[in-house]
């Protein structure tokens, strides 16, 4: 295949990488240390500046492409605690697990915040080699002959820059390829819109508040209320001086039910059960993010005749998790361009290597496994809404104590159930959940 010129004076680089999101800062430090001369573009006047994530790193999976990193990377606290609380109006059902073999190396997750570890990652990229434009945006891809060859940039420089390959890695709208023609507009019902507030508070309250000590952290999964009963998630995880909130709904219920997602965050901060945690706190930022949360049947093409796309950019999220997917994914890419520059030909055929790692990988065996969940969810919206809403009435029954029998209490509780969900449904709905369980 032909190699693609600069004109003179114009410089070459071999690999474009378009986001210094983790999906992109992992293939710029693997191509850099392959020595591959490889160009990172962020938009954002510095890496992590525009990224959004709960706050957690999964240390096993990071691991193996990032040896021994809680060593040397900003993380926060090491979580061994992790709850998920099932919300009614008034009251929560609270599972739990705190485990202090997670307390130990290699641990298993890490609080981060993204400003700060996607900036400590990029002194990675950059020290291996990798050039790392900030406050540079691609506007669009560069197609010659169908080919992609570079990206005409705006901000720190602008005009033409040109590669043998370009690895799309711009975080949840892929709007360079869209608009290159190369894949479809992603559908509202494939995109959530989440909102997190970071809130300051003591150290030393946090640990009180959270039953906590020393470094240990806390995440807590919000579900059912967290959310008014939409479908969608909530999640509280604690920093060393930080408390991390956010709430998210997908897109298409949003404009169909009119509501805005800053007042679900709202109603979910003066929640009886979540106000506490939160109480004399100061909001210091505030932000919004889309996850693709449509799951493996959204996932568009990821390789084309000199590109391939990575991380949430190629829809690769498994419910809201997709750090590692992000970081395997780049890990990939930067495979397939590593082998593909050497050879002198990165048409869609040489990179294809990349999509069969994917395929072997964890990623799409997840997702592919993940599909009937989330097709359960999509098909039934107010499933989780519905038991949280029947568990809690039957939580409350258990734990008041009436002036009546032990019989009489049994037949209000059975009342109380089927009331809520009829004897049809609730068998109908156990076994849609076994089959896609399986
Ligand atoms: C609220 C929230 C909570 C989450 N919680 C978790 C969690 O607990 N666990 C988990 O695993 N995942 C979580 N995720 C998902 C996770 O954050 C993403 O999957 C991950 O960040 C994807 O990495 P990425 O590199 O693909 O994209 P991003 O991290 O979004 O990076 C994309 C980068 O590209 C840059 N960019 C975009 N367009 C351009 C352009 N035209 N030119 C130059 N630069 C550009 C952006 O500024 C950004 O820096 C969460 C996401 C959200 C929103």
């Amino acid at each position: 295949m032909t190699k693609i010129f600069s004109k003179p004076g114009e410089k070459h680089y071999q690999v474009i990488i378009v986001g210094a999101g983790v999906a992109g800062l992992t293939a710029a430090c693997f191509l850099a240390k392959a020595g591959i001369q490889v160009l990172l573009l962020e938009r954002g006047p510095y890496p992590g500046s525009k990224s959004v994530s709960g706050g957690a790193v999964y240390s096993l999976p990071t691991r193996e492409l990032l040896p021994d990193f809680w060593e040397e990377a900003p993380v926060e606290r090491v979580l061994v605690d992790q709850q998920y609380w099932l919300m009614a109006e008034r009251s929560a059902v609270k599972l739990g697990f705190t485990s202090l073999e997670m307390d130990s190396k290699p641990y298993n997750r890490l609080s981060i915040m993204r400003a700060v570890f996607d900036r400590w990652y990029a002194g990675k990229a950059v020290s291996a080699g990798a050039e790392l434009l900030t406050s540079c945006k691609a506007e669009d891809l560069i197609l010659e002959s169908d080919r992609v060859s570079g990206v005409r940039a705006s901000g720190a420089r602008q005009g033409d820059i040109r590669a043998d390959m370009v690895i799309l890695a711009q975080g949840a709208n892929p709007m360079l390829a869209e608009r290159a023609g190369l894949i479809k507009k992603t559908k509202a019902s494939a995109m959530s819109l989440y909102v997190k507030e970071i809130i300051a508070l003591p150290e030393e309250v946090i640990n009180e508040r959270f039953n906590l000590t020393g470094n240990r952290g806390a995440v807590i999964g919000l579900l059912g209320e967290a959310t008014a009963g939409l479908p969608g998630t909530g999640s509280i995880y604690t920093f060393k001086e930080h408390v991390g909130i956010n709430v998210g709904v997908g897109v298409k219920t949003l404009t169909r039910k009119k509501v805005k997602i800053s007042e679900l965050m709202a109603a979910l901060k003066g929640h009886p059960v979540v106000a506490p945690l939160l109480k004399g706190g100061t909001t210091v930022e505030y932000l919004a993010h889309m996850i693709p949360e449509g799951g493996f049947n959204a996932v568009p093409p990821l390789v084309f005749d000199g590109m391939v796309i990575a991380g949430d950019s190629g829809g690769l999220v498994n419910g809201t998790h997709g750090i590692n997917l992000a970081m395997y994914s780049g890990k990939f890419a930067a495979d397939a361009a590593q082998e593909a520059v050497k050879r002198g030909d990165c048409s869609r055929k040489a990179l294809y290597g990349y999509q069969k790692k994917l395929e072997k990988s964890f990623i799409f065996k997840d997702m592919r496994a993940n599909r009937e969940v989330s097709g359960l969810f999509q098909k039934n919206p107010t499933l989780f809404a519905d038991y949280i809403g029947l568990l809690n009435s039957v939580s409350t029954h258990l734990s008041m104590v009436y002036p009546v029998s032990r019989r009489v209490k049994r037949r209000l509780i059975r009342r109380a159930v089927l009331n809520e969900q009829p004897l049809g449904k609730l068998l109908a709905d156990a076994i849609k959940a076994v089959r896609v369980m399986r």
